[in-house]
Parts: C-alpha cells; structure tokens; sequence
C-alpha cells in the first residue's frame, strides 16, 4: 500500500469512528479521567519505512496509564534481565486488571507484568537503587528518547487524583510487600507507578515510541539496540497474550497483533516488521478496553492484512 492508500484506511476509520453512537463509558474510579470528553478518536501509525500517518484527534495528549508498563518492563528486564520472572508470572489472568483474589491464591507473585500487581513489582524493580523521583525521571525520559520528543509529560494532576483514590491498588502493593516481592515502602513504589501512569502522550507520540518492537529491538533514528530481537519478540508476546486484561483473548482473536491497552482509552499496537500503531478513545467496554480503539485496530489490520498469524 502506499502511503496515500494508509491515508485513506485511516482517514475512513477516524470518520466512521466520530459517527458512531456506541462509545463506551470513561473510566470514573479515577476521578480526572471522569472528565475526560467521551467523543474523541485518534489514530497514528509509525510505519518500519520511516513514515508516520495519523487522523482524528492524533494530536491531543491523553493519560497512556496501563500503556506505560511496557515501558517500565522493558526497563525492569534491562536491568535485571529473567531474573524479574521469579517475581511475576507470564500467563494471562483471565481476572480484572486490579484483581486481589489471584494473588492471595499465589503467594504474591501477580500472574503477569501488566495486571496492576505485576507493574507494581515492575516499577518496583525500576525504582531499586534510585530516590523516587530519579526513577520517575529515568522512565520519562525513557519514554521520550523512543518517540524523540521531549515534550511528553507527567499531568501530575492525574498522578494525585490517583494517588488520592488508589485504594486498591495500595492494597495489592501492602500485600505484596507482606509477601517480600515489593521491596520498597509500598507508597514509594506506588508513587511511582501512579506517575508512569500519568504520563500523557498524543497518539503520533505512542505510535513512535513503540516503533523498537516493530524494529526486532531497535530505536529506528539511532539504530540504537533498546533490546535484543529476542526480547522484543518475548515483550510482544506478552502483549499479545495479557496485554488487554481479560479481554486479550477476544482481542488477539479479533485483531491478532500484540497490544496493550490502558483505562485511558489509549491502545499500542504492534506488527513486527511493519508498524507500530497507536489509537485512542476514552470510552471502554466492559473489560475495560477502549470500545472504539479496538474496533478501530479490528478494522485497521484488516484493511492492511495485518496478522501475526497470517501465512
Ligand atoms: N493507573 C491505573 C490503575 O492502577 C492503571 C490501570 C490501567 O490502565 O489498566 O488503576
């Protein structure tokens, strides 16, 4: 396809998607996200050969939340490698993103990196040999240097307004450090991970920052090795199987490309060797994925023939 025929697939997207009625509730427990308007759509696609095509609200930075934690994975796993797997599984958790049943029946070590108890063992890794604030920093800019933009910020509103109301997810985090596999005071890796959370990027912003997976670990602008191909390929599968709570089944099923989903609507997006792709809508359905974000990508990578399974 060329770069006009993308344009059109996206630009047909983006209009079907602002025309339909049935767009999913914003997620309220957080209560800035509450506010956030129900009636936008974007969506950007970072192609391998270096072009980057967007339409519809492609521009307006919005709360990536659980979109971070591939980011703090790939951190976590550079600094202490497998080791981070004799503390949180990889099997999908067939339970909601925040569930505390599991984790009792497993001795504290959360099913996956991307259930809200895997990231927080993540960040926890992330935060180890640094003052809060240092590994607050080190992700940013992390994250910043993949999309090379260093405009990409923490809204420190949503941070607090989490902060104030994460009472579950304290509750993970105390029984976890009952457990030993959260190594901090629980509030300061929470602190952390409630800011990760916040930060807000654009859709064209995502889309660029998850380009090294769509690279086999490569930061395309620097030929720099974020990570091995090995590891980008075993980052991808995890997406791919956890990456949308106890809907990544019905979403590998529907779109089948590695994923990851966040409750403010943001969705990346992975082909390997071809794209990186990043939607957003702030409406989600009932397992808490963007309603239309998944349609969209449904509908994208059937237009491009976009399949890890295809033959
Ligand atoms: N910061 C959110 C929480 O911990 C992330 C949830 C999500 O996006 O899945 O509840």
């Amino acid at each position: 396809m060329t770069a006009a025929d993308i344009e059109t697939v996206l630009a047909d997207i983006a209009a079907e998607m602002a025309a339909r009625p049935d767009r999913g509730e914003v997620a309220t427990y957080i209560p800035q996200l509450a506010k956030v308007d129900v009636d936008q759509f974007g969506i950007a696609v970072a192609m391998n050969d270096g072009q980057l095509i967007a339409s519809g609200d492609a521009d307006i930075p919005f709360s990536i939340q659980s979109v971070s934690k591939v980011f703090t994975l790939t951190l976590a796993l550079g600094k202490i490698g497998d080791t981070l797997w004799k503390r949180v599984g990889r099997e999908p958790s067939g339970n909601p993103f925040n569930s505390i049943v599991q984790l009792e029946h497993e001795h504290g070590i959360p099913r996956n990196p991307f259930i809200n108890a895997g990231a927080v063992v993540v960040t926890d890794v992330v935060l180890a040999g640094h003052e809060p604030r240092e590994a607050i920093g080190e992700i940013l800019r992390f994250i910043q240097f993949l999309a090379d933009d260093e405009t990409i910020y923490i809204d420190r509103e949503v941070a607090a307004s989490e902060q104030a109301t994460g009472y579950r997810n304290v509750a993970l985090a105390n029984y976890m450090r009952s457990f030993g596999n959260i190594t901090h005071a629980p509030e300061l890796s929470l602190g952390v991970y409630y800011h990760h959370c916040a930060i807000a990027m654009s859709c064209r912003q995502l889309a660029l920052a998850g380009r090294f997976l769509a690279h086999g670990g490569r930061h395309p602008a620097t030929g720099h090795s974020v990570v091995s191909a090995e590891r980008a390929r075993r980052i991808c599968a995890l997406m791919l199987t956890c990456g949308h709570y106890d809907g990544s089944g019905d979403f590998a099923f529907r779109v089948g490309i590695p994923g990851k989903s966040g409750v403010g609507g943001g969705i990346l997006g992975v082909v390997p060797g071809e794209a990186s792709v990043a939607v957003w809508s702030p409406g989600l359905n009932s397992s808490g994925n963007s309603q239309l974000g998944s349609i969209a990508l449904e509908k994208l990578a059937k237009a491009m023939n976009w399949s890890i399974f295809a033959a």
